[in-house]
């Protein structure tokens, strides 16, 4: 398999709000690598939605949870990590996503198996592409705020649009990205 395909996700929603934690844990589930950044906070901020709260503690209570995020400093992380009470690991260097140091660091945090752990992330070249590296179900969702630097968005736009052709292919739709007033917000 191509690193392409393995840029693909297992499926797509809007945001986290939308993803059926009944559901995954019928399929049998039972840890969650969640990405910070775009997926559960708008990038730079400490804010999050009361819809978004609610689902995150729903998530916390049902399944094993490890916050995994690429990161120097790790505010947000510790931040969330206090908030939340649930485990969180910021990673840098060789440890970043995609690659597989993070991934096992997080899954010894969440103390599941790969194959029943889901990776919900923003990003197809490191959350996406580093959890079905790793053996995840992986969840792609659209950024809370596209405002990532103008290179990493010009490629990932070409890539995403890879994607889409290729999801289509699997009979899978992927929904627009976020709010595309807040394109050019320069970031926080
Ligand atoms: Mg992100």
């Amino acid at each position: 398999m191509g690193w392409l395909d393995l840029c693909v996700p297992d499926e797509v929603v809007r945001s986290v709000e939308e993803i059926d934690l009944d559901a995954l844990a019928a399929r049998g589930f039972a840890g969650m690598v969640i990405d910070v950044d775009n997926t559960l906070l708008a990038h730079g901020t400490f804010e999050v939605e009361p819809a978004r709260l609610e689902w995150m503690r729903r998530a916390i209570e049902r399944f094993s949870v490890c916050l995994l995020s690429n990161s120097i400093f790790g505010k947000r992380v510790r931040w969330l990590r206090e908030l939340l009470e649930v485990p969180g690991i910021s990673v840098w260097n060789w440890n970043r996503k995609p690659f597989s140091g993070g991934f096992r660091r997080a899954l010894a945090l969440t103390g599941t198996a790969p194959e029943r752990t889901v990776m919900i992330g923003d990003q197809l070249l490191s959350d996406i592409l580093g959890g079905n590296r790793a053996g995840l179900h992986t969840i792609l969702v659209m950024p809370i705020h596209p405002t990532e630097f103008v290179v990493t968005r010009h490629v990932n736009r070409r890539l995403e649009r890879i994607i889409r052709e290729r999801l289509a292919a699997r009979g899978i739709s992927m929904p627009e990205a976020g709010d595309e007033a807040e394109e050019d917000a320069p970031d926080a």
